[in-house]
């Protein structure tokens, strides 16, 4: 199903969504009943089914309770349980995570794996192209590639321009008058080479937000800021149910706000950003500084969890910076829902109680209790997911949903 996207290409791959939707929401359908459903030419109909049956989309069937002597049963399309849709994958810093959804837009499978931070793009991708093989496989009910529309792909750092596939859309005018062509980011290039379809990209921790605002804490809400505590500090906002990426794709670079103006110097050569306060290694290295000891964040938690009051001093105070932020954060863009992913969010409590209390106190009070700050719940897999998501959302027929709404994200958090 990997057509060139000119507007008659778009207009067929909104016809072939049409008919994959009907059959996601009805199930087992003829010929005759799609007809009338879809609204399409007999022509258009029939051209389509052949398509999508000999990509492995669709399959057909005979009718087991036809009635005998009546004619011929009637033959029933149906969508194929193991053709792959659309395939995320998260090149974050140190490590790389894979997940695939189904046609019934079911999540069939994830998978992660670390590796060094300096990795070149070329085993980077030979590493997901693995990852992938590890989800489809050889077996029964391996999920298969046939039906593949496009892979949504996120990474580090900030994403510039046309989040779409480069090769299809080079020359975009960007309503300012000046039209570029758009640079393809060099993992694009390679995936595209190896799986053949679409490769939209954008910053991975902006697709963590979509995956929270779509499949986790904040599942079905349409104005969401996301923020992640991590190495580094970053973050996306959820807008109207549309990913906001901003003029520059800048946006949600919460880590970079001023909290302190006479802090530390900040590596992005600022003064006093939130991260010179709240990433991990701000975290740590003030906590060794009062005497504390930890190596890492799980060191931190078990600290917390045994009552170390400097950790919950020093805690108590991040929290408190990071909640005076977000309530300038809320007073501009409204959220209705506050999510904190990231290692330090597992530091539960300690940090998540002087956040609270310090958005109350600093948010408009009208505003007060109509934000609700949640912890995220998809892990590390978020970003893969939110890859999910850009696709189905970049794809005609759901472009215009505000959250996808059959993703059956409990049978991945519970395998
Ligand atoms: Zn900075």
């Amino acid at each position: 199903m990997s057509h060139p996207r000119g507007p008659l290409s778009q207009l067929r791959r909104g016809h072939e969504e049409l008919v994959l939707g009907l059959l996601r929401k009805h199930g087992p359908l003829s010929r005759g009943e799609l007809g009338k459903h879809c609204g399409l030419s007999r022509t258009t109909l029939y051209d389509i089914l052949a398509d999508l049956v000999s990509s492995g989309a669709v399959v057909t069937a005979t009718a087991q309770e036809a009635p005998r002597g009546r004619g011929r049963p009637a033959e029933t399309l149906t969508l194929n349980p193991d053709a792959g849709q659309a395939i995320g994958i998260d090149f974050a810093r140190r490590g790389l995570h894979v997940a695939a959804v189904n046609l019934a837009h079911e999540i069939v499978g994830s998978a992660s794996e670390p590796h060094a931070a300096d990795l070149p793009w070329e085993q980077r991708v030979a590493l997901a192209e693995r990852l992938v093989g590890s989800l489809t496989g050889t077996g029964s009910g391996a999920l298969r590639l046939g039906a593949l529309s496009a892979i949504g792909v996120g990474v580090v750092g900030p994403v510039n321009g046309p989040a779409g596939d480069p090769a299809e859309e080079a020359g975009v005018d960007r309503g300012d008058g000046d039209v570029r062509e758009a640079v393809p980011h060099p993992v694009q290039t390679l995936l595209r080479e190896r799986f053949g379809v679409p490769v939209l990209i954008d910053n991975n921790t902006r697709l963590a937000a979509l995956g929270e605002a779509i499949w986790g804490a904040a599942a079905g809400g349409r104005d969401v800021l996301y923020l992640r505590l991590s190495h580094g500090v970053g973050g996306g906002l959820v807008v109207g149910g549309s990913l906001h990426r901003g003029a520059y794709g800048l946006s949600g670079e919460f880590g970079h706000i001023t909290v302190e103006p006479d802090g530390a110097r900040c590596d992005c050569g600022g003064t006093g950003c939130l991260e010179t306060v709240a990433s991990i290694r701000a975290v740590l290295d003030a906590y060794r500084a009062a005497g504390g000891r930890a190596g890492d964040v799980r060191e931190l938690v078990k600290a917390v969890e045994a009552g170390d009051a400097s950790a919950l001093t020093l805690l108590d105070g991040v929290g408190t910076r990071i909640g005076e932020m977000l309530a300038a954060l809320c007073n501009a863009i409204g959220p209705s829902v506050i999510v904190i992913g990231g290692e330090l969010a597992e530091t539960g409590d300690a940090l998540a109680e002087p956040i609270e209390r310090a958005l109350r106190d600093h948010v408009m009070p009208v505003s007060r209790h109509r934000v609700s700050l949640r912890r995220a719940t998809l892990g590390e897999v978020a970003g893969a997911l939110g890859g999910i998501a850009l696709v189905l959302h970049e794809s005609p027929l759901l472009s215009r949903y505000p959250a996808g709404p059959d993703l059956a994200i409990e049978d991945l958090m519970n395998p």
